[in-house]
């Protein structure tokens, strides 16, 4: 997979200042620069925006190292049944030229295409100012991520919810958001 074009797409642009995201939503590590590794992820529902973040990939892995044992498996366990590790391969190692919007035509897991989504979640991996080579943008409906929401256990969510608890300096009205959005995070 080579990109045509790696900068970052503008859906991926912040909604509210139409310009690239420059820093973690947790730590304010600065994005745009060379070998700062990304995530963003957009919530839309009816077509509109309705939440989004970017985190870094330190902040991510700290977020993940709170999920339990049991939801570790249950997600592995879900995501081998829909061929997702699989088929995200065969994308990666071939070597045809893509654009990002090629990946943002349908649920990844389900199939369903984005214009018969209510809600869907998009979420991309870049480096610095470009896409990430080692991924690809996906779009996850809400039947896939409620139904991966329910693989969480109690336990994953209570620890997630008081690791967002103990993080200082972010705006109350932010870590709730999250907390109620936060269905993925992988
Ligand atoms: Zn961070």
């Amino acid at each position: 997979m080579i990109y045509r074009n790696p900068a970052i797409p503008k859906v991926f642009y912040s909604d509210l200042s139409a310009r690239p995201i420059e820093n973690c939503a947790f730590c304010s590590r600065e994005f745009l620069q060379p070998g700062v590794f990304y995530s963003i992820e957009k919530v839309i529902k009816n077509h509109r925006v309705d939440f989004e973040y970017a985190i870094c990939f330190d902040c991510s892995n700290q977020m993940k190292s709170e999920m339990s044992e049991e939801s570790i498996q249950n997600i592995e366990r879900y995501m081998l049944e829909h061929r997702f590790e699989e088929k995200s391969r065969e994308i990666l190692f071939n070597e045809e030229e893509v654009d990002a919007e090629d990946f943002l035509k349908a649920c990844r897991i389900k199939g369903t295409p984005v214009d018969e989504l209510d809600e869907y979640q998009m979420i991309a991996v870049f480096e610095g100012d470009e896409l990430s080579q080692r991924a690809f943008p996906i779009i996850i409906g809400i039947e896939a991520i409620e139904e991966l929401n329910g693989l969480l256990s109690a336990k994953t969510k209570g620890e997630m919810d008081k690791y967002l608890d103990d993080l200082t300096g972010l705006p109350p009205e932010f870590i709730e958001l999250f907390k109620e959005k936060k269905k993925l995070l992988i």
